[in-house]
């Protein structure tokens, strides 16, 4: 397969799959990812493939294409990618979000980035390599999923916990990752190896009820949630230097002075505070310390009565080694006088542990020798996400699991990370050839005879 020839293929797939529109509200039966599943079904029923379809529900149902390998003993990769996107407003967009367009070399439309041009690319690769007839020793599996965007439930949990079998691999690669950052020490690829972990949870803050015309009456719920909101959103906890944050700042090569601030719990916090760089300040901070973020509120009620109670939901994401508990020490050093007329009912099942893949593996080195393919003087770099993928329900199965990709010259890395569920999001015709040949080379690499 040459990068010239094969982008046709996954450009044409990523128009058709934007078109389907598989919108997830988060609602149970939302998705359709049914149809994306089927499409993709004829991408890849070829001699020697087998199929299977998954799911909880008709209309949510997973694919499943197994190329075997010729040694049973010989190592499987799983290429997982979700069929699932987020909802879009049209009246934000420059073009339709579900038009699947075209344009000056670029792919528009829900989905382009986030993940379809990786499932796209990645079933033309599967199919590939299926109808080459390349005999590899280990398996090659192609899963395209549903329900990514909103917790795996109906797809890669799901599969985990039903059909097990049919999915498990000793290595894994989906979403994220393999933008080009150009940095003065040279351009870097990062490699999803991390990711932090979830802690949602509502707090329904307790008070006294009473006619909103005499508020000294009461004890007013909502006044006392404004102080929870207040102090949720001024906790402002030291820095956690963990082995993927220390790995992450080695790889990058900053100056010295940037890479002593990054690597000290103090230092990190305040830069983080006031660096004008916002969005990479932003994520130095979320890769290094617990966060929280009240993000809904709820009072129910009626202008002239003061509420007994208020309820918000409240984002929390954990690092390595934190645990359930220590969430809730935090919670009470927070709330402190006001803990007892605070409940605190964490998400079921909302916590998720932040999860991590070794670095000192395979499937690293075979990425590290596809992507050199392709930008030979790029350099890998592990880092850890702040947002949650499927992967991590396979690193709780003890795969290797990592975010990869790649991606142009042409698609930045700022404008990657702004085209996540977000308007105007397009990925480029080439960064899609780059991304089939990828995840042929890394099957090849991985699976074959070198490697057994
Ligand atoms: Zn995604």
């Amino acid at each position: 397969m040459t990068v010239e020839a094969a982008p046709q293929a996954s450009t044409e797939l990523v128009q058709h799959l934007i078109r389907l529109g598989c919108v997830n509200t988060g609602q149970p039966d939302s998705g359709d990812e049914t149809k994306a599943s089927e499409l993709l079904r004829q991408v890849v029923d070829l001699p020697g493939v087998e199929l299977e379809s998954y799911g909880p529900l008709p209309n949510r149902q997973s694919l499943v294409a197994r190329l075997p390998g010729s040694d049973p003993m010989a190592p499987t990769l799983l290429l997982l990618g979700h069929t699932d996107v987020v909802p879009a407003d049209p009246t934000d967009w420059r073009h339709d979000p579900f038009g699947g367009e075209l344009i000056d070399g670029w792919v528009w439309g829900r989905g382009a980035i986030d993940m379809l041009c990786v499932t796209a690319s990645m079933a033309v690769a599967f199919a590939d390599l299926a109808r080459r007839r390349v005999a590899l020793p280990g398996t090659v599996v192609f899963c395209a999923v549903a329900d990514e965007e909103a917790g795996g439930k109906a797809g890669a949990d799901w599969l985990l916990r039903h059909h097990r079998d049919a999915v498990i691999a000793d290595h894994v690669l989906t979403e994220c990752g393999g933008t080009p950052l150009h940095t003065p020490s040279g351009m870097k690829l990062p490699v999803l190896v991390a990711e932090k972990g979830a802690a949602w949870c509502t707090l329904t803050v307790h008070g006294t009820a009473g006619h909103g015309s005499t508020p000294l009456i009461g004890d007013n719920a909502l006044v006392r949630a404004a102080e929870v909101v207040r102090r949720l959103a001024a906790y402002r906890p030291l820095g956690v230097i963990h082995d993927t944050w220390r790995g992450y700042v080695a790889a990058m090569q900053f100056d010295p002075e940037l890479e002593a601030i990054l690597l000290d719990p103090t230092a990190i916090t305040d830069w983080a505070e006031h660096h004008p760089d916002r969005g990479f300040a932003a994520d130095c901070h979320a890769c290094t310390h617990l966060t929280i973020s009240p993000n809904v509120l709820r009072a129910d009620g009626k202008t002239n009565t003061i509420p007994g109670s208020v309820e918000m939901e409240v984002d929390i994401r954990t690092l390595p080694g934190h645990t359930l508990d220590d969430v809730q020490r935090v919670l009470d050093e927070i709330l402190a006088e006001l803990r007892p007329f605070v409940d605190i009912e964490f998400f079921d099942p909302g916590w998720a542990t932040s999860t991590a893949s070794p670095v000192d593996s395979p499937l690293w080195r075979s990425i590290e020798r596809a992507s050199a393919a392709v930008y030979p003087d790029a350099r890998c770099v592990p880092a850890i996400t702040p947002g949650g993928t499927d992967a991590r329900f396979f690193r709780d199965h003890g795969c290797t699991s990592y975010g990869y990709g790649l991606f142009s010259r042409e698609l930045g890395y700022d404008d990657y990370v702004a085209m996540f569920h977000a308007k105007d999001e397009r990925v480029d015709v080439h960064s899609l050839g780059l991304m089939e040949q990828l995840w042929a080379d890394i099957a090849v690499d991985l699976l074959g005879e070198r490697h057994p």
